[in-house]
């Protein structure tokens, strides 16, 4: 079967549960920060597939790494130990300064472990009524049912009965409306540093110093949901760091493996001896693969000099968006490469136009946001390209 442009959406259509909504393109190859079809056409990749290719397409150390692990060994399942595993584990616990590592496959998956994790932990100390997890509206965590549940945007949940219990929305940074939902049943939070999916919103340093204290006299959980804003988005390791705190429970996946698929859980001190032999499992957690792959990056974000690139390269995007003084703009926000634009049009028809014109940007929010999570290696050449067709966007 020949592949093309014109083929793809029918093709889809016929053979595929229909829960997306691709453009009418295959995208075939990618170099830097590009990606490029199956006629060729080229496209400035703003998305990173959701911030996943942190480093772009065609990095030389991932491909290397990919290509040795794949001449020696491609699984050897949670049965055995294997080299890329226990080197990565110990890197990646040492860099983020956390005690102890579960590696999985996925976002929701990790966050479905942190849940587990708090509800061990509280059970074991209080017993059995005291499971609650309290999350914040608009906020996004995955798709299983319970990190479905913790996410806040309310549509998600709709038709999927019955619901797993034992999880409450809060209006982010509201300290008010968190107070009021706590109480002697709640056993964790689950936060994410700037949310994503919910329109590019960071957390508010003063409301999270609060949340942070009344978790702390009442002895509950602290998650942080770096699924999205951590390895390096947001010009740190991850986002929480921003705002000074020190997490129970940390989730991480997207841009960990560069695009292999990864997530991993961190945990405190305090968290790490909760779950015990049977407790939690996955046939394919810490793949070869995904650990090369994660070992590569976790090296190269945490080079010297990374993440203040990072951070220059949004201020640089931030600046030009501003600069355009477009009345179509609402509002810029975000975190170094995490940058959302909230507009007062429609953010799907600027990520029409930006398409057409040969850019690749995603949406958030109410269909109010642009958001931008470009690989953080992409170079200013390749920025300004994008920049250049942002400004007949807006
Ligand atoms: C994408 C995302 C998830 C879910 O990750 P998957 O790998 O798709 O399961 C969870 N939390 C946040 C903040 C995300 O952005």
């Amino acid at each position: 079967m020949e592949i093309k442009n014109t083929n793809a959406k029918e093709i889809w259509k016929e053979n595929f549960i229909d829960v997306y909504n691709q453009p009418e393109f295959v995208i075939e190859r990618g170099n830097g920060s590009k990606v490029y079809d199956v006629e060729g056409n080229e496209y400035i990749d703003f998305t990173s597939g959701y911030g996943v290719s942190s480093l772009g397409y065609g990095d030389e150390d991932i491909k290397k790494a990919l290509k040795n692990q794949i001449d020696e060994i491609l699984h050897t399942s949670n049965l055995f130990f294997n080299k890329p595993m226990l080197k990565t584990g110990a890197k990646l616990v040492e860099v983020s300064e956390m005690s102890k590592v579960y590696f999985c496959n996925s976002g929701t998956e990790a966050n479905e472990t942190a849940f587990k994790i708090a509800r061990k932990y509280s059970s074991e100390k209080y017993g059995n009524n005291r499971g609650v997890i309290i999350s914040l509206s608009e906020s996004f965590h995955g798709r299983t049912m319970m990190s479905l549940m913790a996410t806040g945007i309310e549509k998600y949940h709709a038709y999927f009965y019955p619901l797993p219990e034992g999880f409450r929305h809060v209006a982010i940074n509201d300290i008010e409306g968190f107070k009021s939902a706590v109480d002697i049943s709640v056993c964790a939070v689950i936060l994410e540093s700037v949310q994503g999916e919910g329109g590019v919103n960071p957390l508010d340093k003063s409301y999270v110093d609060e949340v942070v204290d009344i978790c702390r006299k009442n002895d509950i959980a602290i998650i942080f949901d770096e699924v999205q804003a951590g390895i390096g988005r947001t010009g740190k390791l991850f986002g929480y760091q921003n705002l000074g705190v020190k997490p129970d429970i940390v989730t991480t996946a997207k841009g960990l493996s560069a695009g292999i698929p990864v997530g991993a859980v961190l945990v405190s001190d305090k968290y790490s001896k909760v779950l015990s032999i049977g407790d939690q499992g996955t046939t394919f957690g810490a793949n070869p693969l995904a650990m090369v792959s994660a070992e590569v990056v976790i090296g190269k974000i945490e080079s010297p000099g990374f993440y203040d690139e990072v951070n220059k390269k949004g201020a640089y995007i931030k600046k030009f968006i501003g600069k355009l003084n477009s009345d179509k703009i609402v509002d810029i926000r975000g975190v170094g490469l995490f940058i959302g634009i909230e507009v007062s049009g429609r953010a799907d028809e600027i990520q029409k136009k930006a398409r057409d014109k040969g850019l690749l940007i995603l949406t958030a929010g109410h269909n109010d946001v642009v958001r931008f999570l470009p690989p953080l290696t992409i170079t200013y050449d390749e920025i300004d390209e994008a920049l250049e067709i942002l400004k007949g966007c807006f």
